[in-house]
């Protein structure tokens, strides 16, 4: 039995919080598969992704120092960081802004020992259809990025759209037919109203995919609208939990 954990870019912001997503992924057996965004954005800059789609290469360096610095990554291994990173520059736009995704997934596994598989060998962009692929043994611990995959007709890297990763995440779980998908990110579930503006926001413990697709499409931030139907068609339930508050039971979404 296989629960897909997917986390966001606020979980894989800070090298404190990268730690905090490998105690959740180990708290529980049944996570196998982690999938995940580009570091978020800190208090000291923006998201990841914001700089490569800028290219700014100097705050991107920084960045990835600063990250794998304090999580105390040989300097083999921060190497292979930069190395990726002139290498996929080089490629094409969509190459290089997949990146932050790439960063995410190897200093995670750096951190878990799970082996990093590169989206590009798990997700395919066929001329119709995206096909999943899954280059794992059963019941090994993997970590992919989201966001991104291989365009197999262009032979190069193609870009899901923004906040592409939940996409990622639940067309693996409903190829593989996972028990439950979860979504970990840094508020506890769906609320009615932002419930870091409002404190009298209520929370929804359970949810139908209708309801979250309509949120969804009318701009609520909490998954992506294109990453309900895997999800829903494959009757996977999803469960949108809080890396920061994990005593939480979150929403749960069927
Ligand atoms: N990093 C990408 C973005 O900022 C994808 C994601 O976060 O899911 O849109």
């Amino acid at each position: 039995m296989t629960v897909v954990a997917k986390f966001g870019g606020t979980s894989m912001a800070t090298a404190h919080s990268i730690r905090q997503v490998a105690g959740i992924l180990l708290a529980n057996q049944e996570r196998k598969i982690c999938v995940v965004s580009a570091p978020g954005k800190t208090t000291a800059g923006p998201k990841m992704t914001e700089l490569l789609i800028h290219n700014h290469t100097l705050a991107l360096l920084e960045r990835v120092d600063d990250l794998s610095t304090k999580l105390g990554l040989e300097p083999k291994s921060k190497r292979a960081l930069i190395d990726k990173l002139s290498i996929l520059s080089q490629q094409s736009d969509e190459a290089r802004v997949s990146f932050g995704e790439w960063c995410s997934a190897y200093l995670l596994a750096q951190v878990t020992g799970w082996r990093l598989i590169d989206a590009c060998e798990v997700i395919l962009f066929d001329t119709t259809h995206v096909r999943v692929q899954c280059t794992w043994k059963k019941d090994e611990r993997v970590i992919v990025p989201g966001f991104y995959g291989w365009n197999v007709h262009e032979k190069a890297i193609q870009l899901f759209p923004r906040g592409g990763s939940d996409i990622t995440a639940s067309l693996i779980a409903a190829r593989i037919g996972a028990i439950l998908c979860e979504n970990w990110t840094d508020v506890s579930g769906v609320f009615d109203t932002d419930p870091n503006q409002h404190v009298t926001a209520s929370h929804y413990t359970h949810m139908s995919y209708q309801k979250l697709l309509k949120l969804a499409q009318e701009g609520a931030q909490v998954f992506h609208p294109e990453a309900i139907a895997p999800l829903q068609s494959a009757f996977i339930p999803l469960r949108i939990r809080n890396t920061f508050a994990t005593e939480h039971e979150g929403t749960l979404v069927q």
